[in-house]
């Protein structure tokens, strides 16, 4: 939830769609929140869900998207009153959604219904996400190859967050 529209908005976008992250997010929540990644992230089962931004990756024989836990509200880190409990470091995509890159445009996403100026200055980070994110879909194929079938959660996270 980036900015104005949202502060009358009843938080569709973080109660709704599986919040996908890539490394450089779980570093920073897990640092700031001092907690392991498999403690606030979770993995969605691809046959239950859909998520545009996440890459879909196997474990164990089943395939899963990566997204941050859900409770009842949505989001794990959204709060009752519709507020983003970890809004100074949430990750890029919440960033910067609802503006996408369509090519080298900056688009607005459909699943956002309100009105927004100002797309352009998602560009920088929008841009940012895309590189981590094709940095992330090689180590995944990597990971499904080599690691997926005797693999575990936290062992895909240390892989996904290694640098080698
Ligand atoms: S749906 Fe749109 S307006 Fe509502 S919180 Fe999300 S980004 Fe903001
Ligand atoms: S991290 Fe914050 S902005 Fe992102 S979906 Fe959760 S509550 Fe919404």
């Amino acid at each position: 939830m980036p900015s104005e529209p949202c502060s009358s908005c009843d938080a569709r976008c973080c109660r709704k769609y599986l919040v996908a992250v890539v490394p450089s997010d779980v570093l920073k929540i897990s640092k700031r929140l001092g907690k392991t990644p498999t403690e606030f992230l979770n993995l969605f089962p691809s046959s239950d869900c859909s998520c545009a931004h996440s890459i879909p990756l196997w474990l164990r024989g089943k395939e899963f998207y990566l997204g941050l836990r859900r409770g009842g509200n949505g989001c794990v880190f959204l709060t009752a009153d519709n507020r983003c409990s970890i809004h100074k470091f949430k990750p890029l995509v919440c960033s910067t959604f609802p503006f996408l890159l369509d090519g080298e445009n900056v688009a607005k996403s459909n699943a956002c219904s309100k009105a927004w100026e100002g797309g352009e200055g998602s560009r920088r980070p929008l841009r940012k996400y895309h590189a981590e994110l094709k940095a992330m879909r090689r180590k995944i194929v990597e990971w499904d190859w080599h690691h997926s079938k005797n693999g575990d959660f936290p062992k895909l996270m240390a892989f996904l967050l290694s640098t080698e």
